[in-house]
């Protein structure tokens, strides 16, 4: 949980601010695990809600498409999103609402901008050999004996298909 008590700003005029410091480690934010959280957020309270502002810096454990394996996706996220106060209207349920006792939880936020960071088809690095098409072996870290094997050229259309 990446959350803050932020009831004194609930109830301060609007204009006053906050600065929140994200440092956390490992951590699963729903579906999508990550290294670290680390950055600062400023909050100010605007007349509708609380405005949050800030850049956190994170590292995303993503499964290479090539190979299968996970690997480590540095990425910045840039936050600015106003959150609702506790009542106000009937979406106060949704994730980017404070809560009725001042808590101010940042990491639906954060999970979603992460995830707008995945690659539709991440690679771990260009020169991933991926897994031999034939037997499985992961070509980065095995050497296979299909490797000089002639290519069924039914298996060859099937590695177009997955890369
Ligand atoms: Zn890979
Ligand atoms: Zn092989």
């Amino acid at each position: 949980m990446i959350r803050f008590d932020v009831s004194t700003l609930v109830e301060a005029r609007p204009g006053s601010t906050l600065t929140l410091s994200v440092d956390t480690g490992p951590q699963c934010l729903t579906d999508l695990e990550v290294g670290f959280l680390r950055g600062t957020v400023g909050v100010t309270r605007v007349e509708d809600g609380l405005l949050v502002q800030g850049t956190v810096e994170s590292q995303l454990r993503v499964a290479c498409v090539r190979c299968l394996e996970s690997f480590d996706l540095p990425v910045t996220l840039e936050l600015e999103e106003t959150f609702r106060l506790p009542g106000s209207g009937p979406n106060a349920d949704l994730p980017d609402s404070v809560t009725s006792n001042g808590w101010l939880d940042l990491a639906p936020l954060l999970r979603e901008l992460s995830w707008l960071e995945v690659p539709l088809k991440p690679i771990c690095s260009a020169e991933c050999g991926g897994l031999c098409p034939r037997c499985g072996a992961n070509l980065n870290t095995d050497r296979c004996a299909c490797e000089s094997a002639e290519v069924d050229p039914r298996w060859a259309a099937l590695k177009d298909l997955v890369l």
